[in-house]
């Protein structure tokens, strides 16, 4: 057990490149947990220094996304706090600062090399098949000589100056120890030529100006660590705790979760942007559960936990150090659960907005009486349209007579089913018992089960073959409309 610094301070520091993945969303919801749990901080910073990939949409889909999963911060974008600004390029004299300190201190140089020169050292390391990289060309500059030149304009970027040999050993909360030889690391750019910091720069002293006790981050960074160590060593400064999250892998567990948005060889689609999952009805509840136990287990077997309950039990020591492979049938499931456990008045409250957007003009006031049908079903919220839109539609669509005839029935047959019904439901007591009683009766007198007889009374109301529970729909539709569609059935047999 590695002992927790206090206080805790950890941040999730996206770059605004593009869409809210759901890897970034575990990232964040495992910096949140961890925060809560130590009653610490969670920060939201933002690492916009890469300009050329700036995305002018990511910060909405980010903001909107952290809302919806409830991870709410406690300090950075748009919040504010001690040790702001949390934007990155309203940082940039902060970076320029520590900049001029580390090559002041030996630790990093000037570098005056033109993009066509290191074009051409990349060729010719290539045509002799030699590792990729920067030749060092400047690095052995007199200081004085690149002060001047600095000074006078010429065009130049700082870079790292990493030893040139020996090795560095850090320990992973998650991964253990790792050594890395120096030998592999690169003199890599710490401020561009534009005034505009790197990544690794502004993340380190970012994260040690904030104050950042543990990063927690994903795996693919682990590479970046020994350059960041050798920024925290130039600066004397005390590193935070490391813990790399494991990857996630896509369903088929072979190869990384997919970046982009595709369909399965079924058509079905395949999200893995947050909105996405928000806009087909996933509930925060059952996304942050099913998010928590990818790459993190309370015991192996616990998988339904409220936020309280993660909270309670998040720990890094539990979080595994293998690849956590995405389950689209998992979260599905999560999601049907938690969707049970909702009280009718809750679910009714959270299906209106989907519904209306989809053109269904229910209400709070008449979906209510309906949601117990359906609750049982439901994966998704979205799914709710096709349980419940003939509810609400005065005429049903044309929908195609071939559904109103079961397998292996007479069309006469199914005539006779629709005409009993219609005769039956024009007198019968909009009851369940009643209803029961009198059309099973009817099924008996016509020598079918009750299912064969109930299915052309069911598409001939609902206008399709699924549908909620008989005798409650038929209440709720009410004798008028019921009657309505029957004849309408009727007419399209003939
Ligand atoms: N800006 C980096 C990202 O987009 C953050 C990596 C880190 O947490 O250090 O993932």
């Amino acid at each position: 057990m590695t002992t927790t610094p206090h206080p805790v301070r950890v941040r999730y520091a996206p770059s605004p490149t593009g869409d809210f993945h759901v890897g970034g969303a575990r990232t964040a919801l495992f910096n949140y947990l961890f925060a809560r749990h130590h009653g610490g901080q969670f920060i939201l910073r933002i690492e916009d220094t890469d300009q050329s990939r700036y995305n002018p949409e990511a910060m909405g889909w980010l903001v909107n996304g952290l809302r919806y999963l409830g991870l709410q911060w406690d300090e950075g974008y748009e919040v504010g706090g001690d040790y702001g600004p949390y934007v990155q390029t309203e940082r940039l004299d902060i970076y320029q600062k520590y900049c001029q300190e580390i090559i002041g201190r030996g630790h990093a140089y000037t570098c005056f090399c033109s993009s066509e020169r290191l074009e051409a050292v990349r060729e010719e390391q290539a045509k002799n098949k030699l590792t990729q990289g920067y030749d060092r060309h400047c690095r052995h500059l007199n200081p004085a000589e690149s002060a001047q030149r600095a000074a006078a304009g010429e065009p130049y970027v700082v870079r790292a100056k990493i030893p040139l040999e020996g090795e560095i050993t850090f320990h992973d909360v998650i991964k253990g120890e790792i050594t890395y030889q120096w030998v592999a690391i690169q003199d890599a750019v710490l401020m561009k030529s534009d005034g505009i910091p790197t990544y690794h720069f502004a993340n380190v002293v970012d994260d040690h100006l904030m104050k950042i006790s543990h990063i927690m981050r994903g795996d693919e960074w682990i590479n970046s660590v020994p350059l960041h160590l050798f920024l925290y060593q130039a600066f004397d400064w005390q590193p935070p705790i490391m813990a790399h999250l494991p990857l996630i892998l896509n369903p088929t567990g072979k190869g990384k979760m997919s970046k982009r948005e595709d369909r399965a060889p079924d058509g079905k689609l395949m999200p893995v942007f947050v909105r996405t999952f928000q806009e087909m009805g996933y509930l925060t509840e059952a996304i942050t559960n099913y998010l928590a136990l990818l790459g993190w287990s309370y015991d192996d077997k616990t998988e339904i936990m409220s936020r309280e309950e993660l909270i309670e039990r998040f720990s890094l020591e539990r979080v595994k150090p293998s690849a956590a492979a995405w389950n689209y049938d998992k979260l599905d499931h999560f999601n049907g659960d938690y969707i049970r456990r909702l009280s009718v008045e809750d679910l009714t409250q959270r299906l209106v907005p989907f519904l209306n957007k989809a053109g269904v003009p229910a209400t709070y006031e008449t979906l209510l009486p309906i949601t117990p049908l359906v609750q049982e079903r439901m994966k998704t919220l979205t799914e709710a349209t096709d349980f419940v839109d003939f509810f609400f539609m005065a005429e049903l669509p044309d929908y195609d007579h071939s559904l109103l005839i079961p397998k292996k029935m007479e069309v006469a047959t199914v005539r006779q089913i629709l005409t009993q019904a219609q005769q039956i439901l024009a007198t019968t007591d909009f009851e369940p018992t009643a209803l029961d009683t009198a059309l099973r009766a009817a099924a008996e007198s016509l020598s079918l089960k009750p299912g064969p007889m109930f299915q052309p009374i069911r598409v001939a109301v609902c206008g399709k073959m699924v549908a909620p529970p008989l005798f409650e729909t038929l209440i709720i539709i009410g004798r008028e409309t019921v009657m309505k569609r029957l004849g309408q059935a009727i007419a399209k047999l003939n």
